[in-house]
């Protein structure tokens, strides 16, 4: 959830009055001037109360699991059921700082850091290893745009020299476009990727009988956006956000003077950039230029997109890398069962598994390149998914925010409502940074039921 993410702080003469000083020669000026015609975010407060209906029948079917979660971000079946709670048809858990090829959701600048750091990845390493992914675009980062970048830009510098065997580590988004593209050039392509599916941190699940997005909803400004043309392309169904909200607690909505001024750093910082404020290089964040216009999302899924990045080159899933040796003429890249040889790789596995240190390199990475992974941050957002049978609560506004919940601030704070864009009494939990870790080692049990209870309760329903 992290819409105009560049452009956050309400005041805009103070913001930018400040940023000329503050941001010396890190920043141009071309830079500024672009941020400074986005869309600021706002908290649109709808007043009243709308369409609340009260006839809940108590009934909970839980479906869902933090071990399948782990395993790859698919719940339970419909098994574990109670009558205990009103309403609750089934949910869906995410926990992505837990996942052994991800271990969180995308990169920030963690403070400390600078966009030089994300250029340092997006250098080519002794011309035969190639990163690349949202946190190796040079200009702009951790979303599925920056992503389909990067894996443009090292296809084109690829198909700049001679390289004929390639391979492709992961098969998201910045992997599978870097091989569609390299592939219908006629080079020899082969992705390995360690997961049983296409898409990393694009996942659409369908269990639930409607479309939930588990990695990336979002496309982030579609003016001028490179995924605007490609989801076209797909014939991929649209919805638009909008940027109201209604800010609930104890049965009531809340007045403009009694949100406490915490919940717009929550939305802004924690649950955009997966990290609190005091761990961000905040103006390297908020200055980071981006695309403006529509945020769009896909009531039948953002994984559609992936019809665009077919082609001819050799795909192998349950294919874990665990090493890289370019120490030769050639690249070895090995897994648990086997090694293959390339003229050169392309290397999309997340900042966090690089992190990891789950891939070793031989060499080891050149000293720059180590120094970026460390300092640039690797964020966790996790969703929630709760679907219920019917719609109680407001009908009209995209966000809901629930402070006074009786959790410290950042839990269960974001919600994101699905029926305008979906038609489904369906509702979206976010939680970012401190808190997604903290509840990342809570079970299901736990994180359902008070992302429930915050719900139930802001709307003034038993529990
Ligand atoms: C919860 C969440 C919400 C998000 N929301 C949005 C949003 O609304 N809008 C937006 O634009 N972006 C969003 N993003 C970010 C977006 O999803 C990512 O930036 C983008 O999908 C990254 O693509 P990628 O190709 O760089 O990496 P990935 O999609 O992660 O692909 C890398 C691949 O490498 C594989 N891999 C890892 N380790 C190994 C190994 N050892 N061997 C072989 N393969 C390996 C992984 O399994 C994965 O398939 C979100 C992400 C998450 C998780």
């Amino acid at each position: 959830m992290r819409g105009n993410r560049s452009c956050l702080l309400r005041d805009r003469t103070l913001m930018f009055g400040a940023i000329h000083s503050e941001i010396g020669e890190q920043y141009d000026k071309e830079l500024i001037s672009r941020c400074n015609e986005r869309t600021f975010v706002r908290l649109y407060i709808v007043r009243e109360s709308r369409n609340v209906e009260t006839h809940m029948k108590r009934r909970e079917v839980f479906a869902g699991s933090t071990a399948a979660v782990l395993a790859g971000m698919t719940p339970w079946p419909l098994n574990a059921q109670t009558n205990e709670h009103p309403n609750l048809l089934g949910y869906l858990r995410t926990n992505w700082s837990r996942d052994l090829f991800s271990f969180g959701t995308y990169s920030y600048l963690a403070r400390g850091s600078g966009r030089r750091h994300h250029r340092q990845l997006a250098k080519p390493i002794a011309n035969k290893v190639y990163l690349a992914g949202e946190a190796s675009n040079p200009n702009r980062n951790s979303s599925v745009h920056a992503a389909l970048e990067s894996g443009r830009l090292v296809a084109a510098t690829l198909l700049k020299g001679s390289a004929e065997k390639i391979g492709i580590i992961g098969a998201g988004i910045a992997g599978l476009s870097a091989a569609q593209i390299l592939d219908a050039a006629g080079r020899d392509v082969d992705v390995i990727e360690a997961r049983d599916r296409i898409g990393g941190r694009v996942n659409t699940d369908t269990s639930l009988g409607f479309a939930a997005d588990l990695g990336a909803t979002w496309l982030h400004g579609s003016d001028g956006n490179p995924l605007t043309e490609v989801t076209d392309q797909v014939g991929m169904r649209k919805a638009y956000s909008d940027e109201f909200w209604v800010v609930r607690a104890n049965g009531r909505a809340l007045n403009d003077d009694e949100v406490p001024g915490w919940v717009e750093e929550v939305s802004n910082y924690d649950n955009r950039a997966g990290a609190s404020r005091e761990a961000m290089n905040e103006w390297g964040y908020i200055f980071t230029s981006d695309y403006s216009g529509e945020e769009v999302l896909f009531p039948d899924g953002y994984g559609q997109i992936f019809d665009a990045f077919q082609g001819g080159y050799t795909l192998s899933l349950n294919s874990v890398v665990t090493s890289i040796d370019y120490a030769g003429q050639k690249v070895v890249v090995s897994t648990e069962e086997n090694s293959q040889t390339f003229d050169a790789v392309i290397v999309t596995v997340p900042l966090g598994v690089l992190k990891s240190g789950t891939i070793s390199f031989a060499p080891a990475l050149p000293e720059a390149y180590q120094t970026a992974i460390g300092v640039l941050g690797y964020g966790t957002l996790d969703k929630i998914y709760l679907q219920f049978e019917d719609v109680f609560w407001d009908k009209e506004p995209h966000n809901i925010i629930t402070p006074f919940n009786g959790f410290d601030r950042g839990y269960f704070n974001n919600w994101v409502n699905l029926y305008p864009t979906m038609g489904k009494p369906v509702l979206l939990c976010f939680n970012g940074g401190p808190a997604a870790l903290a509840l990342s080692s809570e079970p299901d049990a736990v994180v359902i039921n008070n992302a429930r209870k915050t719900i139930l309760t802001a709307y003034g329903l038993p529990i």
